[in-house]
């Protein structure tokens, strides 16, 4: 059936992971799909000229880039400016540069052949090293190889980031986090991709930058076009292609629901979240960049409850020096509307990795060498760290996380190389607090079993549920053939939680939850029925969270906690929580959403 023009009606259904409704012109933006010209340059005077031909497009995109990065400051989405950085420090990378100066001149190819057979050999590379997660890193290769022949063929081709109309909703295979960070928010209103998941970097920057988006679609490329009409519900995870008049006027008047309530919410983000029972569960914000804190304040978040730090890492080619991570967290340990930061130490590895060191082959990379166990091997690299968090805990209240921690001898040994820092610092008389709150994540199912034993080294547990999910359920996070299994209401995860919980309480020390389930409202009271002291998560969310707890009891939430316990499996559980939800909150949950 056909639905505008002749062009077809598609609905697909794929994940919202950042939220928001918007109706736009669809806009297909396939980066990997350019042809590259063949030429042999006949006579040898051409290669200097060929040379220099290069040199231009290098310069041109540098300054592209630039002019990007300029206009990106002027935006309140300044935290993606680090991975623009990445693309310009690849632009004059010598080994980069030289390679493909030397095909010119070795093979007589003009320069796109020569920058086509160096993209090559980075991909063999990368492809070299069995990494899954190394796509993250080559991607920004593929980007800047673009921009480079597009200026060399001297067009003047609209990219994503500089569409020219408005209201753009892009349509991609895939995007990088990079892609992601450099749209422009007066022309672009969303995005949906075919592969991607709710916690990969991409998705988590889409969030900070209020861009709604859909991921793990899997087939849209193959139904949409350019210029095709294009709903998109970044809460639900719906895209309609092509809607018809009356499915239009239904989501331009969901949308208007949606935009006022933002504005409405937006009311009792600045109130605690207390249940009309007294129950105060205390609401922080994860970050991962510091110029995300403004927003998180205005959206209500009371703490920074996880700040990624390795996102410091992540988007540059040295290591970062103590003074490096020292005036960064000074940042946000002297923000006088936070009441603490909570700063995890570097969580690098997994689907994360810096762009100065060579990852060493992992097949695993998720279960390898990653977080705490990368920190306890690159004890320089780890101490530089700690250092600079306990130079900050003199200048405001800042608690230390450990990720990743799955026995005993890793928290001890984090914690026995924090003490030796603490007295170093002493030692040469730097001022710190006396104290520093010491919590571990609870994020492996085996630190979940042994909560009991954890909480007698800790202060206060955060409990990673992205992690703990992908690791108990056996579902790679960033996979997204398997994202139908990702069920944070699955008895198993559920009873998991519970015991952390439990296991906290009754060792009397405080515990968290700073993984994506703690943001999302459909889980909001099953995670109250724990009682949980801490939720922190995307600040978007914060004031929605904050709304259900208000109008919450904690007695009607343990009611409902129990019952969802009683069922031998996720679909059960989810059902009964979606109706219980959907009839308390009608504005909030709609029952079955077509
Ligand atoms: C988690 O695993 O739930 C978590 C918060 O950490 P990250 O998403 O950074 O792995
Ligand atoms: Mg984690």
């Amino acid at each position: 059936m056909t639905a505008d023009q002749g062009r077809k009606t598609f609905v697909l259904k794929g994940i919202g992971v950042s939220p928001g409704i918007v109706i736009g012109k669809a806009y297909r933006f396939d980066p990997l799909d350019a042809q590259i010209s063949f030429y042999k340059l006949n006579n040898d005077d051409l290669i200097p000229h060929e040379v220099e031909r290069f040199k231009k497009a290098l310069k041109e995109s540098t300054r592209q880039l630039l002019e990007i990065q300029e206009n990106l400051k002027k935006t309140k989405v300044t935290e993606p400016l680090y991975i623009l950085d990445v693309h310009i420090l690849l632009l004059s990378d010598k080994k980069f540069i030289n390679r493909t100066i030397k095909y010119i001149r070795r093979l007589s190819v003009n320069a796109e052949w020569a920058l086509r057979m160096t993209l090559d050999h980075y991909k063999q590379i990368f492809e070299g090293l069995e990494d899954v997660y190394i796509s993250g890193r080559i991607s920004d290769v593929q980007y800047v190889v673009q921009r480079i022949l597009r200026n060399l063929s001297g067009e003047k081709h609209e990219i994503v980031w500089e569409v020219g109309h408005e209201g753009v909703v892009i349509v991609s295979h895939d995007l990088s986090p990079a892609d992601t960070a450099q749209m422009k928010l007066d022309k672009i209103v969303g995005f949906a991709t075919d592969s991607g998941g709710r916690t990969s970097h991409t998705a988590i920057v889409a969030r900070s930058m209020e861009l709604p988006a859909v991921v793990g679609l899997d087939n849209v490329t193959r139904f949409v076009r350019t210029g095709d009409e294009i709903i998109l519900d970044g809460t639900s995870g719906l895209v309609v292609v092509n809607p018809y008049p009356d499915m239009l006027q239904r989501y331009e008047e969901k949308k208007r629901h949606y935009d006022d309530a933002k504005d409405e919410y937006l009311k009792y983000a600045k109130l605690p979240a207390v249940t009309l029972d007294h129950y105060h569960v205390q609401i922080g914000s994860n970050i991962e960049f510091i110029e995300e804190i403004p927003s998180a304040i205005v959206h209500g978040a009371e703490y920074i409850g996880l700040y990624r730090t390795e996102f410091l890492y992540i988007y540059r080619d040295d290591l970062p020096t103590e003074e490096d991570h020292f005036n960064n967290y000074r940042q946000v340990v002297t923000e006088k509307n936070l009441l603490w930061a909570t700063i995890r130490t570097f969580d690098l590895g997994g689907d994360k990795f810096p762009s100065y060191q060579k990852q060493a082959k992992e097949l695993n990379p998720q279960m390898g060498l990653r977080a705490i166990r990368f920190c306890l091997k690159e004890l320089e690299i780890f101490k530089a760290q700690l250092r600079a968090i306990w130079r900050v805990s003199a200048l405001g209240k800042v608690k230390i996380l450990f990720p990743m921690i799955s026995c005993i001898e890793e928290i001890r040994e984090a914690k026995r190389l924090l003490e030796e820092t603490r007295q170093e610092l002493l030692a040469q008389g730097v001022p710190i607090a006396d104290r520093m709150e010491i919590g571990a994540m609870i994020e492996v199912p085996a630190a979940a079993v042994i909560a009991d034993q954890l909480a007698q080294e800790v202060d206060y547990f955060s409990i990673g549920t992205n992690d703990l999910i992908q690791y108990s359920l056996a579902i790679d996070r960033s996979n997204e053939r398997v994202t139908y299994l990702y069920e944070p209401l699955h008895p198993a995860v559920l009873r998991l939680i519970k015991g952390i919980v439990d296991e906290a309480h009754a060792a009397k020390i405080r515990v968290a939850m700073c993984g994506e389930m703690a943001g999302d409202p459909l889980f909001c009271l099953i995670l109250l029925g724990m009682q949980l002291d801490e939720l922190s998560m995307n600040h978007l969310a914060i004031p929605r969270i904050k709304r259900i707890i208000q109008q919450s009891t904690l007695s009607e939430s343990h009611e409902l906690l129990k019952q969802a316990m009683s069922y031998n499996n996720a679909v059960d559980v989810r059902a009964y929580v979606q109706d219980y939800m959907s009839d308390h909150f009608p504005d909030e949950f709609q029952k079955k959403e077509t």
